[in-house]
C-alpha cells in the first residue's frame, strides 16, 4: 500500500470516526432530559446578556441635539433636525432611528457625550411587515407659536423650520435624499 493510498484510508476513519462521536454527542442529550439545552421560544425567552445590543433608544430630553450621533452613523439610520428654542438651545425636533437599517455597530452611543442619553436595550422583538414601523420617532416636535396667527403658522406639509441655517444642523439622510442618490 503507497503512503497516498494509506492517507486516504485514514482520513475516511477519521472522518466515519466523527461522524459517530458527534451522534454520541446527539444521542446523549436525547435520552437524558436533563441535559436539555434548548428553549421552548416564543413560550420561553432567554434574558439577553448585559451587552446585548437590542432596539436603540434615546432618552430625548436629556438629548442635546450635538448631532454627533447622526454624523458618526455608517448607514445614515438616524435622522436629526434641531431648532433653537428661546434659550438658544438646540432641540431635536426630529429624531428618527430606522432600525431596518441600523447595523447596531455602537458607534452612535460611543459618540454620544451625554451618559445615558443614547443607548441599546435588550428589546429584540420587533419584527414587522411594514419597514415604517421599524423607525422609531422620539423628537420633541415643533416649538408651540402661540403668538402667531393660524395664517402666518407653517403647514404641517413644509418642512421644519429651523431659523438660520449655521442653527439648523440636520443629519442623517431623509428616504427622500436616499432616493435621489440610488440608494
Ligand atoms: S448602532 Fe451603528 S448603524 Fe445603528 S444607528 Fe448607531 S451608528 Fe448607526
Ligand atoms: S449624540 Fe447624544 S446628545 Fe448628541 S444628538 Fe445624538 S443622542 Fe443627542
Amino acid at each position: 500500500m503507497t503512503e497516498n493510498s494509506k492517507g486516504y484510508f485514514k482520513k475516511m476513519l477519521d472522518a466515519v470516526k466523527s461522524v459517530f462521536t458527534g451522534l454520541g454527542v446527539t444521542i446523549g442529550y436525547g435520552v437524558s432530559p436533563g441535559r436539555e439545552v434548548t428553549q421552548q421560544y416564543p413560550e420561553v425567552k432567554r434574558e439577553p446578556y448585559d451587552r446585548f445590543r437590542g432596539k436603540l433608544f434615546v432618552d430625548i430630553n436629556i438629548c442635546t441635539g450635538c448631532t454627533a450621533c447622526a454624523r458618526i452613523c455608517p448607514v445614515d439610520a438616524i435622522v436629526l433636525k434641531t431648532v433653537r428654542d428661546e434659550n438658544k438651545k438646540l432641540r431635536p425636533v426630529v429624531f428618527d432611528i430606522d432600525n431596518a437599517r441600523c447595523i447596531y455597530c455602537g458607534l452612535c452611543v460611543e459618540a454620544c457625550p451625554v451618559d445615558n442619553c443614547l443607548y441599546f436595550r435588550k428589546e429584540y422583538e420587533f419584527s414587522s411587515y411594514s419597514k415604517d414601523e421599524l423607525i422609531s420617532h422620539f423628537g420633541l416636535g415643533e416649538l408651540p407659536q402661540p403668538d402667531k396667527p393660524a395664517a402666518d403658522r407653517p403647514s404641517p406639509d413644509m418642512p421644519a423650520q429651523a431659523g438660520p441655517a449655521k442653527d439648523q444642523p440636520v443629519q442623517g439622510k431623509t428616504d427622500e435624499t436616499r432616493k435621489e442618490e440610488g440608494k
